[in-house]
């Protein structure tokens, strides 16, 4: 299967011959994508991202270099805008607006999260839908609900679909259990699974037995944030696991939300952390501002 590879991660003991090799998936997106980004200058169009950073925050300055990275890799324009920490909303906006009217640029995205009492809530909204590459704007939100053409579904839930049907193509009627419901992550992810024509369940904080609807799940998703949360009693023996989790150890060293080694064994397939879904949001995220570029010049 072109998505396993037996793969060993930051934590040593993270060796199984199941596991989706997320860096090797979002290569291969990448390759496509530079593709894609040739044909659009060859109709005289080139794709270019913005990404706007407020504050010092070191992992945030780590991810924005990453994409940035990403984007020459690919072909595409990145043109990176540093704020300090105590930039006003209102001067956020005026930068957004700009940006909104700059043909060069086809997709926004503001780094998250913000410094201080900054409201991400406030500002999102003032990118122009067709340029929200991160697909949290209101507009976008709705179109993916009602399955719209040209809606932008957030990067990190379109990567872990991808990882899924490297697995396994068709989904239909199969049962995902998701937990976790941001609008970042968990909503859109039900959504698109929903979509791929899963029974889909959501699972949350408040949610009862939460163990036993996990064991139902063909397809389980966990995006939380709680370090090996998913044990291996939650789990259906060759169920396919995506985890999105990213948690720092005591030991310096990041798992995800699922237990790993008492989990993998049972797994018809799953994702290592780091290694996983985090290459794929990159990719997807290119994948996103060559869709906005092909929009904008309809
Ligand atoms: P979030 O906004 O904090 O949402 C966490 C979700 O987990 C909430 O819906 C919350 O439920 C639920 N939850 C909390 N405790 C729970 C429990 N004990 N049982 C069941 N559900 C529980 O986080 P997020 O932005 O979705 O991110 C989740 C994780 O994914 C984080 O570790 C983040 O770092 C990671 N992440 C990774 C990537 C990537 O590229 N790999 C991208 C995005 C996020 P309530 O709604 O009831 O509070």
């Amino acid at each position: 299967m072109a998505g396993f590879k037996a793969v060993t991660t930051e934590d040593s003991k993270m060796t199984a011959n199941n596991l989706i090799d997320g860096k090797a998936q979002a290569a291969i997106l990448r390759e496509q994508i530079a593709k894609d980004v040739q044909n659009l200058n060859s109709q005289g169009i080139q794709p270019g991202l913005s990404v706007i950073l407020v504050g010092e925050d070191p992992a945030s300055q780590v991810y924005v270099g990453n994409k940035i990275k990403a984007c020459e890799s690919t072909g595409i324009t990145s043109f990176e805008h540093k704020l300090p920490a105590d930039t006003t909303e209102q001067a956020i906006i005026a930068l957004i607006k700009n940006l909104n009217n700059d043909p060069s640029v086809h997709g926004i995205l503001l780094q998250l999260p913000l410094p201080g009492d900054l409201d991400a809530d406030n500002i999102l909204p003032h990118i122009a839908p067709e340029k929200d590459v991160d697909g949290l704007h209101p507009m976008n939100v709705g179109k993916l609900v009602a399955e719209l053409d040209g809606a932008m579904a957030p990067c990190t839930p379109q990567g872990s679909l991808h990882l899924i049907h490297s697995v396994q193509q068709d989904l239909t009627g199969l049962h995902a259990v998701v937990i976790g419901r941001s609008l970042l992550f968990g909503k859109p992810m039900a959504q698109l699974l929903l979509q791929a024509n899963c029974t889909v369940t959501t699972c949350h904080s408040r949610t009862k037995n939460i163990e036993d609807i996990c064991k139902q799940a063909d397809i389980l998703v966990a995006a939380v944030g709680r370090p090996k949360m998913v044990k291996a009693d939650w789990v259906k023996d060759g169920a396919i696991i995506i985890d999105v989790g990213i948690n720092r150890q005591e030991n310096g060293k990041l798992c995800g939300d699922v237990d790993f080694d008492a989990v993998a064994p049972k797994a018809k397939a799953i994702t290592p952390v780091p290694g996983g879904v985090g290459p794929m949001t990159i990719a997807c995220l290119l994948q996103n501002t060559v869709k906005a570029a092909r929009i904008q010049n309809r």
